[in-house]
């Protein structure tokens, strides 16, 4: 008989565990997938601000991505399909003083909530929202979506999608965000700052993170986790202050990644209280 048996090993703690439901881990993600990187960089920012986490709430859809409510340990709603966006302009109505994070993917965000999105652009809705953009629907099997670049094959274009891509900041700065960013997994830091900057901004900021699917994107335009990482590094230029115009996904020509977009305009919550208001306490 041994004299000193082992000991099982304690897990080490994580320095996010407090931030996490560790209940819920492991996670559904497959090896190889960056959402687990933009989730870390958005508790990261989170944590950064030493705001109480009960001030704080995050909304996701559906979807890998959205799969993040779920897992934080906040106040959190993992609501219906495209419909992010309208639960969490409910809930900063109701309570202006709440942070209100919405952390959703591509496909959930700007197919089916597309046009939720525009409209809380538009009316500068005080809202945080990271789209984790991997170019595809990756939950339902890697079908075509809104931001599949062109020639792209997916599940539902086998021969290579005949259609163009949203330039998703384009599409928000148009829109009328207050704040408009794109980074990718591989720049975790600028991404977390990036976070924590939007989180400090009044009115609705938009970050958009390029996040491999070697599963469902990759797999079928024979491009492995490394080549995408690679791309990413080797394919992208920093470009604070850019015209939003000039944010295609090209990774041929290069994309541009950085800020583009810092603007101060009413949010809606103050247009509300300086319009409503008046009227409501005749
Ligand atoms: S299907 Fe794609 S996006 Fe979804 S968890 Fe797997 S790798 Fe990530």
């Amino acid at each position: 008989m041994t004299k000193n048996p082992q000991k099982p090993l304690k897990p080490a703690a994580h320095p996010l565990d407090d931030l996490i439901r560790t209940e819920r881990i492991p996670h559904i993600w497959c090896p190889g997938c960056g959402i687990g990187t933009v989730f870390s960089s958005t508790l990261k920012a989170i944590k950064g601000t030493g705001i109480p986490y009960d001030r704080f709430t995050m909304v996701s859809g559906i979807g890998c991505s959205a799969r993040g409510a779920g897992y934080v340990k906040l106040d959190s709603f993992h609501t219906t399909h495209g419909r992010a966006i309208p639960f969490a302009s409910g809930i900063k109505m109701a309570n202006p003083d709440l942070n209100v994070i919405v952390f959703s993917g591509d496909g959930d965000l700007f197919a089916i909530g597309g046009n939720h999105f525009i409209h809380a652009a538009r009316r500068n809705m005080d809202l945080t929202v990271v789209c984790v953009n991997n170019l595809t629907y990756g939950m339902t099997g890697g079908q075509v979506a809104a931001t599949t670049p062109n020639r792209a094959k997916t599940t539902t274009t086998p021969f290579g999608n005949p259609d163009a891509p949203f330039n998703l900041p384009l599409m928000a700065s148009a829109s009328g965000a207050s704040y408009v960013a794109r980074w990718t997994i591989l720049h975790t830091r600028d991404l977390t700052d990036s976070i924590n900057e939007a989180m400090a901004k009044k009115g609705f900021s938009f970050i958009e993170v390029l996040s491999p699917c070697p599963i469902n994107y990759g797999r079928r335009n024979k491009e492995k986790p490394l080549d995408t990482l690679k791309l990413y590094q080797e394919r992208t230029i920093i470009k604070n202050g850019a015209d939003p115009a000039r944010a295609d996904i090209d990774f041929d020509r290069g994309v541009i990644l950085g800020k583009f977009v810092d603007i101060d305009r009413q949010t809606c919550d103050s247009m509300y209280n300086s319009v409503c208001r008046p009227c409501s306490d005749d």
